[in-house]
């Protein structure tokens, strides 16, 4: 086994290469910073630096791990959004950079809003949304559900963490339940975000291996058609949403138009708005409740 900087940068590339991974040799060096504690500057500015056997050893489970397709992410237990590093794990989403386009579209509409406002995030996993628009908007008060007590747990840490504890609340509560009773603002909201499991169940298992081996399955599937949880977002939201009120999800590729369609069903909503993300694909829908 080597024991210097670059020699176990070149085994860790070796082994992530062999195990199919095309980012090999950024996650090799990721890791090896992780895991050793080491300036990456070192890497580079002494390759002959000795490791200890402690930090070769946790460096080497790494690989292994990382071998195996877990993601990144999950193995050094962080992952940045919006500029937070937010800590991440087996029951959490991996926050993806595509949700930042709906915390900037909340950020626009939330900016033409007075006064206190209550925010409600459904299926908030690492708590990513509600800790970057809290972050963002001092006068903002979110109240944070997941089904799962654990990811709640992640997200509690994580608002603790960047000194927003006070101002989001968590929650557990199934999304089967909309609208939830113990909801303790008495129910209504100005606005409503979510990024729902939005993939077909039976697509799951086609997904890449860091994705369908790793991921939480409640926070990926979205039934058969992929659109459950939207249709039980959608309605909900006429006990919980105020008039006027804003509803942003964000959608799976090729979505947009059929929970458009849903909206438009209720005939409670204005005229929806659709938001691109950088590749073109529909990304976010934001509608407005209509005046009482
Ligand atoms: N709100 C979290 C995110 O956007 C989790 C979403 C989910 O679990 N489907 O990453």
């Amino acid at each position: 086994m080597p024991s210097n900087l670059n020699s176990l940068l070149k085994w860790g590339e070796g082994q992530l290469t062999a195990a199919g991974i095309d980012s090999y040799r950024l996650d090799a060096k990721i890791l090896l910073t992780a895991f050793l504690s080491v300036d990456d500057v070192l890497i580079y500015s002494r390759p002959d630096f000795a490791v200890s056997p402690e930090d070769i050893l946790s460096y080497r489970e790494a690989i292994a791990r990382r071998s195996r397709r877990e993601p990144l992410a999950y193995i050094i237990g962080k992952k940045e959004f919006w500029n937070h590093p937010l800590t991440v794990n087996r029951h959490t989403l991996i926050p993806r950079p595509e949700t930042e386009i709906l915390v900037e579209t909340a950020l626009g509409y939330i900016s033409s809003m007075n006064g206190n406002i209550k925010l409600l995030d459904i299926g908030t996993g690492s708590g990513n949304i509600p800790i970057s628009l809290a972050s963002e908007i001092p006068s903002l008060h979110c109240t944070a559900v997941d089904i799962s007590a654990e990811a709640l747990e992640t997200a509690r840490f994580n608002s603790k963490a960047l000194n927003l504890e006070g101002r989001i609340s968590f929650l557990k509560a199934d999304l089967r339940n909309l609208p939830f009773s113990n909801l303790e603002n008495g129910g209504l909201f100005d606005i409503i975000v979510s990024n729902p499991p939005y993939i077909r169940s039976a697509d799951i298992g086609a997904l890449m291996p860091e994705v369908a081996l790793f991921e939480p399955r409640l926070a990926l599937d979205g039934g058969a058609d992929g659109l459950v949880s939207y249709r039980q977002i959608i309605e909900g939201c006429q006990a919980i949403l105020r008039p006027e009120g804003v509803l942003i999800m964000e959608t799976g590729m090729g979505q947009a138009m059929d929970i458009i369609g849903f909206i438009n069903s209720l005939a409670i909503f204005g005229e929806a708005e659709i938001i691109n993300d950088l590749a073109g694909i529909e990304r976010v829908v934001a509608v407005k409740r209509l005046p009482a």
